[in-house]
């Protein structure tokens, strides 16, 4: 016999089993019988893809209880465990959803144990809630022995060889002896492990048999009932309805069952945002319930975070986080697909190829965004809620597809605006759009606030125009792939041409604009290389500069989320300085370039320095720039 330490923190996890207040001490069932269920999945699985196992056709969970001894066994015809698997297995955590747990329970300080507990996969150990000493007798189908594992939750364990002849493992609990918070003997009582057993278990594939003892009318020799004689009859009696909770109608399953179910199966503790539950039939047949979690995952955008959905065959479990099931945009979905048409025999890899996977995967990604469409049709708050915890994905979604998912993912983007409380959708900023007004404008800024401080801004508040916050890094680059939307193109509020100028203003531009033109030539030649022209403003109301890039360009925005991305390749969006002609500082500038005066130059280099500053760029030489404010300062004075 070996007797072995448990590791660090599967020491934490006993000692919180073992002390624990917790009042829902029943859990245990449920997950030593959920243990018992993938232990049996996993041995079909192999035995499909591998002769030597033999082919089983009766799995079963039985449930044995022994009052004298006050125990409850719980036992298998699963996958069980060698040596080594029950040290890696049992020894250590391997669960990621005790490991949640005891994170959370650290991060709590133990102060919420009491609402966790049951919200956890909390796995094997919860046995230790209710038994002072565990037994797991188990054998492996690749192993020729049997080994017994025992512990009595102290710091250690042992493992011995057994006798045991068949594969799968029974696991034994020596209940604890009642005291005045807990009475553990009624874990032995049948109509309680039956009601335990359906209300944590019943959707469990495989029966989860017990012998239950029953009374009956005695009957006579000749099998007539004889009145109001009874006898007791124990029977063998299969406790769980065995239909997977997405294989029940739609109506046979509550809301509350559906959100439990997600809870266990998915390791979260709040209910999902959304559910949707459907079958399909006809040419494809399946069953999916899929699930959106109220909160991203924290990992969600990280490498090591698995999207997929779990997948079933005629409700045999086949592979966890089936990739090929969900586009890369609807990566925070989780759920299960099962389905008739994908053959059993299959091997997994071979999965990969299947066409019918395919087909299952459009269907899936068709209904997801459908039933979100709804959402966003019939409760508008909600949707904001789920737009705001993962809307992220569609912009990428758009971006990275070149265009390709635009139709499918157009309508569901969400925006900040100026003119709205709440965020609206591009047809209803279509809905909205003034009479004359070409085009869908959007500014990149965090707030509203900055938005309608940008100088830019000036004439399109005159008008009245909505304008678009983007305040998301992707935000432009998805809009440089959309292009348009319902025949109206997007345009940036600081760059190109505004196209906001009646034809008679646009006209008398014109003709201002020839007769500055060696103004403004000259204060280019001034500005060198830091600006690719210097023109006279049409979107300037009350700011006396602004800065804007050109048309077709990258936009200042880009240039700034491109460039903080670590690449050699450096991108400069060209800068236009636009002057208000109708602004009194455009006369002083006027004054200076007729009287052929020096500090033109000081004017032009002042003012391009304070457009860099609110577009929110750095300038090249602060300190220069803080003296020539100060020279400017002091000639001032001096004048008066
Ligand atoms: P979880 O089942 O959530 O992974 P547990 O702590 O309950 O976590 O179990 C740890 C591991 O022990 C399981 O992942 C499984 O490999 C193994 N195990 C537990 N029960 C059984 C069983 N009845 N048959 C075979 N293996 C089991």
């Amino acid at each position: 016999m070996e007797i072995k330490q448990f590791k660090t923190e599967s020491k934490r996890l006993l000692d919180l089993m073992i002390n624990s207040i917790y009042t829902n001490k029943e859990i245990f069932l449920r997950e030593l019988i959920s243990n018992a269920s993938d232990a049996i999945d996993k041995y079909h699985v192999l035995s499909l893809n591998d002769d030597n196992l033999v082919k089983e056709t009766n799995y079963q969970i039985n449930i044995e209880v022994d009052k004298k001894n006050r125990t409850i066994t719980i036992k298998d015809n699963g996958i069980g465990m060698n040596k080594e698997e029950l040290e890696e297995n049992l020894g250590t955590i391997a669960n990621s959803g005790s490991k949640a747990f005891l994170e959370k329970i650290s991060d709590e300080k133990l102060k919420n144990e009491m609402d966790i507990i049951g919200q956890f996969g909390v796995g094997f150990y919860s046995a230790f809630m209710v038994a002072s000493k565990i037994e797991v007798k188990t054998k492996s189908p690749y192993s020729e022995q049997g080994y017994l594992f025992l512990s009595e939750g102290e710091e250690t364990y042992s493992i011995d060889e057994c006798e045991k002849l068949e594969h799968g493992s029974e696991i034994t609990l020596y209940l604890r002896e009642n005291n005045d918070e807990e009475n553990y003997d009624k874990f032995m009582e049948s109509y309680e492990i039956e009601h335990l057993v359906k209300k944590y278990s019943d959707y469990i594939r495989y029966p989860i048999l017990m012998m239950v003892e029953t009374s009956k009318p005695k009957l006579d020799a000749n099998n007539e009932i004889i009145e109001n004689e009874y006898e007791t009859v124990s029977e063998l009696k299969t406790l769980n309805s065995m239909t997977p909770i997405w294989k029940k109608k739609k109506n046979e399953v509550s809301e509350e069952e559906l959100n439990d179910f997600y809870k266990q199966k998915f390791n979260d503790f709040e209910d999902p945002l959304l559910t949707i539950f459907f079958n399909v039939e006809g040419m494809l047949t399946y069953n999916a319930l899929i699930y959106i979690p109220a909160k991203a995952p924290y990992n969600l955008y990280s490498e090591k975070y698995e999207k997929g959905l779990q997948l079933y065959t005629k409700g045999v479990f086949i592979k966890d986080s089936c990739k090929e099931l969900v586009p890369d945009y609807l990566r925070f979905i989780k759920g299960l697909v099962d389905s008739s048409d994908l053959s059993l025999n299959i091997s997994r890899e071979m999965l990969q190829h299947t066409r019918q996977l395919e087909k299952i995967a459009n269907s899936i990604e068709k209904k997801v965004l459908s039933e979100l469409t709804k959402l966003k049709e019939n409760d508008y708050d909600k949707y904001l809620k789920f737009f705001k915890e993962y809307g992220i994905n569609f912009k990428y979604g758009i971006y990275n597809s070149f265009g390709t998912n635009k139709d499918k993912l157009q309508d569901l983007l969400v925006y900040k605006s100026i003119n709205q409380e709440k965020e609206i959708t591009l047809e209803t900023y279509v809905n909205n759009i003034k009479e004359n007004q070409e085009f869908i404008y959007y500014a990149s800024m965090k707030t509203k606030e900055q938005v309608l401080a940008m100088p830019q801004m000036d004439k399109i508040k005159k008008l009245g125009y909505d304008v678009l916050i983007l305040q998301d890094d992707i935000d432009e680059f998805t809009i440089s792939i959309l292009q348009e939307y319902k025949g109206k193109k997007f345009k940036s509020v600081n760059q190109g041409d505004l196209d906001v100028l009646s034809k008679e203003e646009e006209e008398a531009f014109n003709s201002l604009k020839e007769t500055k033109q060696p103004l403004l030539t000259k204060i280019k030649e001034i500005l060198q290389s830091e600006v690719s022209d210097v023109v006279l403003s049409k979107r300037l109301q009350d700011s006396p500069v602004c800065l804007v890039s050109s048309e077709n360009g990258v936009s200042f925005e880009m240039e700034k989320a491109i460039n903080a991305m670590p690449l050699d390749d450096k991108v400069h969006a060209t800068k236009i300085l636009e002057i208000n002609p109708n602004h009194d500082l455009f006369k002083a500038i006027e004054k200076a370039y007729d009287n052929n005066s020096e500090s033109l130059k000081d004017y032009a280099t002042l003012l391009y320095n304070n457009a860099l500053l609110m577009e929110g760029f750095n300038i090249k030489d602060p300190a220069s720039f803080t003296n020539l404010m100060a020279k400017l300062i002091i000639e001032n004075a001096n004048k008066k």
